[in-house]
């Protein structure tokens, strides 16, 4: 039948649109489509979903359509719909637009009447599968239909006390009764025993998940809007907990930690699928616990899945009586390692073009993966002395160090008081989400690498160990036990995601070199397709190596921030203080700025060799060098230093400290020196007529005026900068230092000021004057026109900036790859 409205059936025709059909049921029609052995079922769309939330009701006529898809599923199947001889049960399960894992909600074993419930077990030849089904169905359908949390302790003994051959209708009254004691006496609802009026409950259960507290945390976490809405989708059950042929297991089609071709993934025999995700009980790695045979079946499905997505996938399967179910494939989710790594793979094998090899990695997970890590001697040292308390399933890498902390309110608590936090738990659950974004790191006492936490930890890139079974958790107590050992609660200790190592106290962090073959790989491709320059902040002469081996085409540095590193700024304004500009001899202030910009520069056009060095003036009026000095008294006793030549002076000697520089490193490369603040021609052309030798001058904007104006610039200029966070600060008049720290703004950015939040986009007034520049940039290809970021560079200001004709960009030492790689995404989007 085909009633286009509210459902879909999986094997309906037509377009497979994810907005409509969820992640989840989009990845069902395709799969059922592809021919692999799907349950057969449909889906009710987010339109639906939308008209449920708005009007608090369903659909008119959805009720009727679903039973007209259910007709269909029982014709396919044999089976009857909360009847005998062989009843249909159906799985009801959440599935957004965009993958939210384990943060809706999903009822299972759905069509359990007394009737179905005993005809199941007579089909079934096995009562205590029945009793299993239905304390399952009655459990999920309390917690998710009518919010119940109750303990089921009483409800499971009797369940396990069952046997195969017991009466099927004595054995389904006494657990249902037993289910129904349990329920809360407060509340005002018991679960139906009708199997259409489950239905059309759990639908609307399912609906309503959509704006649970955790999911609405986590939609705001990872920036998804609130009114894209869910999907459902009503599927046949297939049985994993049937009998030892059974089972239920998930796989990635490559290791999401390492990235490691090869499935990677867990299998719990006799279980239904939520026994994995919920992480209770620890299952077994699926080459090892999965028969032959259907290993190989689910090897080639993933192999032919994966080719057809350009993905790494995430592959839900139940297997019933040795017969393989596929239930869900979706996009994994990895670590920012294993990321890079796959779409180099990818990319490598012809799998992914380059514009889709880039769009696998995000500008974050290329900052995660170039993290710092333990020091290497310190570690060695941390082992031998035995301080590793244990050893779980490295879920997530990263190595970190924090105070332990064992429950998530506490953990939020004490990570806004600054201090780093190692969340401790025996397992995670949604309810735990936001003392796990608190947390630098998370460690679990069960469960294995596809558990909540670790699925949670790696979207979060946060460092995670599971599984880590001599973790003994005494909440009482405020204490947790590794054999004989005790810590508090706030004792510090160390983790490492990768190797899944616990370590008592802290261990001293080290950057890495964090380039890998993958990583370069990808970078470069993304450097061909982007074509720009892109120039790295330096201070010291350690920052120029890693700046070239992140693939910066140069660097740029600043004279204050130069002097400020090897202490001479504080020197150079004690003399300023005390003699004035006055006096050109040895021992005056501008001997000095000559002499240390000598000193200190060179060293950097040594490490720089043949690359460009574009050097921006001294600007002793700029917020970060007051706050560096800690002092206004120097510029309220020269304000000749408000102006960018108040003292022209002051960079004719930068101008020969830093020609001293160049000569004594035999430095081979291009440098100049740029001008802050200027905003004139007449400006430049005094520039120009400085007198004696060194690198040529040019122009660093901040103004609008500047912007404005860029044309006659640019002309007289031998190299021009744009410093967006200052010009961005100019337009909204708040000052550019506040641009550079968390608050205030966030919190009023959050209280929805100011339309745009200025650190990580374009305002649309600015916009305009960027574009002048460009332009001016175009009429003089000689002159090198370039744009200055400061702190994280978003994928969106990058792409914009790319867009709007920028092809020089300087950035932060560690958003040189990021950079790179959202250039290449953007010149390929194009
Ligand atoms: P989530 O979005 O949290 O992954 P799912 O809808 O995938 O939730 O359901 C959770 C678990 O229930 C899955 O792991 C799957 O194994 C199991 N499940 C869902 N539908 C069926 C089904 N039709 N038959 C058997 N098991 C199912
Ligand atoms: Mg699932």
């Amino acid at each position: 039948m085909s009633a286009p409205g509210w459902t879909r059936a999986f094997t309906d025709d037509g377009a497979v649109d994810v907005e409509v059909l969820g992640g989840k049921g989009a990845g069902l029609v395709r799969m059922t489509r592809d021919g692999l052995r799907v349950p057969p079922g449909c889906v009710i769309t987010t339109a639906a979903c939308h008209v449920y939330l708005s009007a608090r009701a369903l659909p008119d006529g959805l009720l009727d359509e679903v039973r007209g898809r259910l007709s269909d599923v029982e014709a396919a199947t044999g089976k009857t719909f909360g009847a005998g001889p062989e009843p249909l049960l159906l799985s009801v399960r959440s599935g957004a637009p965009v993958s939210m894992p384990g943060m809706m909600d999903t009822v299972l074993n759905l069509g359990l009447s007394r009737d179905a419930a005993i005809a199941l077990a007579v089909r079934a030849g096995d009562t205590r599968f029945m009793a299993d089904l239905v304390a399952r169905f009655h459990a999920m359908y309390s917690e998710i239909v009518l919010g119940a949390l109750d303990d089921r302790d009483t409800v499971d003994a009797l369940v396990n006390g069952v046997n195969r051959d017991d009466d099927p209708a004595a054995v389904y009254d006494r657990v249902w009764a037993a289910a129904e004691a349990a329920l809360d006496e407060e509340l005002s609802e018991s679960v139906p025993a009708d199997p259409d009026d489950q239905l059309r409950h759990a639908v609307e259960a399912v609906f309503r998940s959509w704006n649970t507290r955790r999911a609405r945390t986590y939609r705001e976490h990872h920036g998804i809007p609130h009114d894209m809405g869910t999907a459902v989708v009503v599927q046949s059950m297939v049985f994993g907990n049937l009998d030892d042929a059974s089972g239920s297991g998930v796989v990635f089609t490559r290791n999401p930690v390492t990235g490691e071709p090869g499935l990677y993934g867990e299998y719990l025999a006799h279980s239904q699928g939520e026994d994995v995700v919920a992480g209770i009980r620890t299952p077994d790695p699926v080459a090892r616990a999965l028969p032959a045979p259907l290993l190989a079946e689910l090897e080639g499905s993933c192999a032919e899945l994966e080719a057809r997505h350009g993905d790494v996938l995430d592959v839900e399967f139940t297997v019933e009586h040795g017969v393989l179910y596929f239930l869900q494939v979706r996009s994994a989710k990895r670590t920012p390692e294993a990321a890079v790594r796959i779409a180099a793979d990818l990319l490598a094998d012809g799998t992914a073009t380059p514009a889709r090899a880039l769009s696998l990695v995000t500008g974050d997970q290329l900052r995660a993966a170039q993290r710092p890590g333990f020091d290497d001697e310190a570690l060695s040292a941390a082992r031998a002395a035995g301080r590793v308390l244990l050893t779980g399933i490295g879920a997530c890498p990263g190595q970190v160090c924090g105070e332990l902390v064992l429950d998530p309110d506490r953990a939020k608590e004490r990570a806004e008081a600054g201090a780093a936090v190692i969340l401790a738990r025996a397992v995670t659950s949604p309810a735990d989400l936001h003392g796990m974004i608190a947390a630098e790191g998370i460690v679990t006492s069960t469960g294995g690498s596809t558990s909540h936490a670790a699925v949670v930890a790696r979207a979060l890139g946060t460092a995670c160990v599971v599984g880590a079974g001599a973790l003994e958790i005494d909440a009482a107590a405020r204490v947790v036990r590794v054999g004989e050992r005790v810590l508090s609660e706030g004792d510090p200790v160390s983790l490492d995601g990768a190797s899944g190592e616990l370590v008592a106290g802290t261990l001293p962090t080290t950057t890495p070199a964090a380039a890998n073959e993958a990583m370069d790989a990808l970078l470069a491709a993304a450097a061909d397709a982007a074509g720009c320059e892109v120039l790295a902040r330096v201070t010291v002469p350690p920052d120029v190596v890693a700046a070239r081996a992140a693939g910066a085409t140069g660097v740029v540095t600043a004279v204050d921030d130069v002097l400020a590193a090897s202490g001479d700024l504080n020197h150079l304004v004690e003399t300023l203080l005390e003699k004035g500009w006055d006096g050109v001899g040895a021992g005056t202030a501008l001997d000095e700025v000559r002499r240390a910009i000598a000193r200190q520069v060179s060293g950097l056009l040594a490490a720089a060799g043949d690359h460009d060095v574009d050097v921006r003036a001294i600007d002793l009026l700029a917020d970060e060098a007051r706050e560096l000095l800690q002092q206004t008294a120097v510029t309220t006793r020269h304000p000749e230093l408000a102006l960018p030549l108040g003292v022209p002076a002051l960079i004719a000697a930068q101008r020969e400290g830093l020609a001293l520089a160049a000569s004594e490193a035999g430095y081979g490369g291009r440098m100049r020196l740029a001008v802050r603040h200027v905003s004139d021609p007449a400006e430049v052309r005094a520039l120009q007529s400085l007198d004696g030798d060194g690198p040529g001058m040019g122009t660093y904007l901040t103004s609008p005026r500047a912007v404005l104006g860029a044309e006659a610039l640019v002309e007289l200029s031998e190299v021009v900068w744009l410093e967006v966070r200052a010009l961005q600060a100019a337009m909204f008049g708040i000052p550019a230092r506040q641009f550079l720290t968390a608050a205030p703004l966030d919190d009023y950015v959050a209280r929805g000021l100011l339309g745009i939040d200025p650190r990580h986009a374009i305002d649309p007034t600015v916009e305009p004057l960027l574009a002048v520049l460009s332009e001016a940039g175009r009429a003089h290809p000689e002159v090198p026109v370039g744009v200055r970021l400061s702190g994280t560079v978003s994928d969106r200001v990058a792409s914009r900036l790319y867009e709007l004709g920028f092809r020089r960009f300087a950035v932060d030492l560690p958003e040189v790859r990021p950079l790179i790689l959202g250039l290449g995404r953007a010149a390929l989007a194009g």
